[in-house]
């Protein structure tokens, strides 16, 4: 769908001229989390000859990995079966031939998950440079400790609770008090770096994010999971939707094979399913 809009409405295509992909990057912006976004701000490549177009970023995997016979692009269906191949075979550095860069507006608790994701590159906005701004973010849903698993929350709605909703509320409060205080502390003249030390986490941070389309599905595989906090997961979840129709025959690859870990009696018992 997203490949016949830009059959439509690209300049490039009605010429021989190299598709330019940085044309429909407008699009490619998400909302999470109320006052949180992710937006594609660059990709690579850029340009993809003109009979490549319909494969996207695609393109670049297929390029590299035919350089070590010295040949490009073939058919579509040719060039789709490469994909998956190298895909399922775990021969990963074609498609850390394909880059993005994002914006990303997140709590700074998100912001360290993601930062742990070390392949990734960074720049963030500098509370030494900047006066912060007064932007928290609030959970519509709070639920009580997972008992199955140590780092999960349940699935119930504690707010329905009138003594938890109170205590949400002063916690919340809490932190605005300390924005309140960050700012009366800039006003009497205590610098910025060292006024924002107590600032909470629940605050939202800016940061730009560039990774290779490898390191990215490692991203999306780790943080839109069952596993992954509610908040990451809905910044992962966005990512995924962005790029999908920007390498399209990878993501098909991503969803077919991306591994599962199973102990060995769960290997054994599916195998004693598959028997039946
Ligand atoms: C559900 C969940 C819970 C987590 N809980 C915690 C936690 O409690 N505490 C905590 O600290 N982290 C935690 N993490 C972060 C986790 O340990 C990883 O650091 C993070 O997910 C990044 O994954 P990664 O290393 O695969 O990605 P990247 O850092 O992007 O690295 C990609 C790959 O490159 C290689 N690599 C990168 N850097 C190095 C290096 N310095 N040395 C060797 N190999 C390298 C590795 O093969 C790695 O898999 C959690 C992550 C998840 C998804």
């Amino acid at each position: 769908m997203f490949i016949n809009h830009l059959l439509k409405n690209n300049p490039y295509l009605i010429s021989n001229k190299p598709f330019m992909y940085s044309q429909c990057l407008k699009t490619s912006s998400r909302t999470v989390l109320k006052n949180g976004f992710v937006k594609l701000i660059d990709c690579m490549p850029k340009q993809i000859p003109f009979e490549s177009k319909v494969m996207g970023c695609d393109y670049a995997i297929v390029q590299a990995a035919r350089v070590s016979y010295a040949q490009g692009t073939k058919d579509i269906e040719t060039d789709s079966k490469l994909i998956k191949y190298l895909y399922k075979n775990k021969h990963t550095s074609p498609f850390e031939m394909v880059k993005f860069k994002f914006h990303v507006k997140a709590p700074i608790f998100v912001a360290r998950q993601w930062f742990r994701h070390r392949m990734g590159n960074y720049n963030e906005i500098s509370g030494r440079y900047t006066i912060l701004p007064n932007e928290i973010y609030i959970p519509s849903k709070v639920s009580s400790q997972s008992k199955e698993n140590k780092q999960l929350s349940s699935n119930d709605d504690l707010l329905k609770d009138e003594n938890i909703n109170e205590h949400m509320d002063d916690y919340i409060k809490g932190a605005n008090n300390q924005f309140n205080q960050y700012k009366k502390l800039l006003k009497i003249g205590v610098s910025r770096e060292t006024a924002r030390i107590a600032l909470p986490l629940n605050m939202f941070t800016e940061f730009y994010f560039c990774i290779d389309l490898h390191n990215l599905l490692n991203f999306i595989k780790l943080r839109n999971s069952w596993n992954a906090q509610y908040e990451i997961k809905e910044y992962a979840c966005a990512i995924e939707d962005i790029i999908s129709p920007l390498c399209p025959i990878t993501m098909e690859a991503y969803k077919e094979y991306k591994t599962v870990t199973l102990t060995n009696a769960e290997y054994q018992k599916l195998m004693k399913i598959d028997k039946k």
